[in-house]
C-alpha cells in the first residue's frame, strides 16, 4: 500500500461520500494504491450510516474507525494514524477545503525529493475576519517566543508524511493531543507548501472564537512552562516592591512623623495581589490538571467499531 488518506469526520454525513468521489477522481490513473480511512468522531448525524454505505461498496479500499463518543479531531488523526497500512500517510479534512488533488502533489514530492519526511500544507490566503487574523498572529508569535518547538504559522494539519513520521507521531500517547506542536516536536524534514482552502461542500465549521481560544491555550501551557515562569518572575517583582515600600513608609513615620493614612492604598493593593494570586493559582492549576489527566493514563480514544477490508496482506 502506497498511501493511507486519514480522515477525521465528525457530522459530515453529507460530504463522505462527495469526499470518496474527490479522492477517486483525483488518483485516478495515478498508478500507485492508496486507502482512505474514515474515523467517525461520534457524530450525530448519518456520517456512520454513509461510512458504512462507502464500505460496503468498496470502490477503492476503505477502512472506517468509529468511536464510541466524540473524541476530538486529534484523537481522530491518532486513531487513523495507527490504522495506517500506507508507506505515506497523509491527514486531510473531510469537507472538501482540502482538495485531495494536492496530496497527489504531495506524493510526488515525498517520492521525488527523499530529503524531505513531510509535506505539510499552510494557507495562503485566509478568507478569515481581521480580529481573528490578529489573534492567530498573536498566538505563533506567543507561543514561538515561550516555547522550545517553533511552529510555523498557518499550518494546518492538512500534511502527507513517510511512515517512520507515522510511527515516531504514534510513540507519543499524551492525552491533550496539539498535532501542531506534535509535529514540531517529532521533528524531521518538512516542505511547506501553499494551499488556497476552498468552501466546505457542505455543514458549517466545528470553530468558533472560545474553542480556538482553548485551543490556543492547550498550545501554550502543552508546549512551554514559561507561564510557570511568569508566576515565579511576578512573586519575586512583587516581593521586592513591597520590600521598598515597607522600608518608605517606616522612614516616612518614624523619621519625618508624617501620619501614613492609607486606605485606598491598602484596597488596591488586596485586589492586585488577590488577582495575582488567583491568576498565578490558575497557571499552576492548568499543568496541575494536565499531569492529573494523563496520569490516569487513559487511552487517547475508545474504538466503538473498526470495518476494515479483506487483503490485509500488505502489512
Ligand atoms: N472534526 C472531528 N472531530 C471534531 C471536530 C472536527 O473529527 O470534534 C473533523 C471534521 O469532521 C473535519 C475536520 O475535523 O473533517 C476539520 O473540521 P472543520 O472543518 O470544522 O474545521 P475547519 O476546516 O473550519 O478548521
Ligand atoms: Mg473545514
Amino acid at each position: 500500500m502506497k498511501l493511507s488518506l486519514v480522515v477525521p469526520c465528525y457530522n459530515e454525513a453529507d460530504n463522505v461520500a462527495a469526499f470518496q468521489d474527490a479522492v477517486i477522481g483525483a488518483f485516478d490513473g495515478c498508478g500507485y494504491d492508496y486507502e482512505i480511512i474514515f474515523v467517525n468522531d461520534g457524530s450525530k448525524d448519518a456520517t456512520l450510516h454513509n461510512l458504512r454505505k462507502l464500505h460496503a461498496a468498496q470502490r477503492c479500499p476503505v477502512k472506517v474507525v468509529s468511536f464510541s463518543r466524540n473524541f476530538g479531531k486529534e484523537a481522530g488523526i491518532y486513531a487513523g494514524m495507527s490504522k495506517a497500512d500506507g508507506d505515506y500517510v497523509s491527514i486531510i479534512d473531510a469537507d472538501l477545503q482540502q482538495r485531495p488533488e494536492i496530496v497527489r502533489d504531495m506524493v510526488k514530492i515525498l517520492d521525488e525529493e527523499p530529503q524531505y519526511d513531510v509535506v505539510a500544507a499552510y494557507q495562503d490566503r485566509r478568507g478569515e475576519g481581521k480580529v481573528l487574523s490578529f489573534f492567530k498572529k498573536s498566538f505563533y508569535a506567543i507561543i514561538n517566543k515561550l516555547s522550545k518547538v517553533q511552529l510555523q504559522s498557518d499550518a494546518s494539519d492538512f500534511r502527507t508524511f513517510r511512515r517512520s513520521v507515522r510511527d515516531s507521531i504514534l510513540e507519543l500517547t499524551e492525552y491533550h493531543r496539539f498535532s501542531k506542536g506534535i509535529f514540531a516536536w517529532v521533528g524531521y524534514d518538512t516542505k511547506f507548501i501553499p494551499y488556497t482552502a476552498c468552501e466546505r461542500h457542505s455543514g458549517t465549521t466545528k470553530w468558533n472564537f472560545w474553542k480556538l481560544l482553548d485551543y490556543a491555550i492547550e498550545g501554550i501551557i502543552g508546549y512551554s512552562t514559561a507561564p510557570l515562569r511568569f508566576a515565579t518572575y511576578m512573586g519575586c517583582f512583587s516581593a521586592l516592591a513591597a520590600f521598598v515600600y515597607l522600608f518608605v513608609v517606616v522612614l516616612q513615620k518614624l523619621i519625618w512623623g508624617i501620619d501614613v493614612p492609607g486606605y485606598a492604598t491598602i484596597i488596591v493593593l488586596i485586589l492586585f495581589f488577590g488577582a495575582m494570586n488567583l491568576l498565578c493559582i490558575g497557571i499552576i492549576g492548568e499543568y496541575v490538571g494536565r499531569t492529573f489527566e494523563q496520569s490516569k493514563n487513559r487511552p487517547v480514544y475508545v474504538e466503538k467499531e473498526y470495518l476494515t477490508y479483506k487483503n490485509e496482506a500488505s502489512e
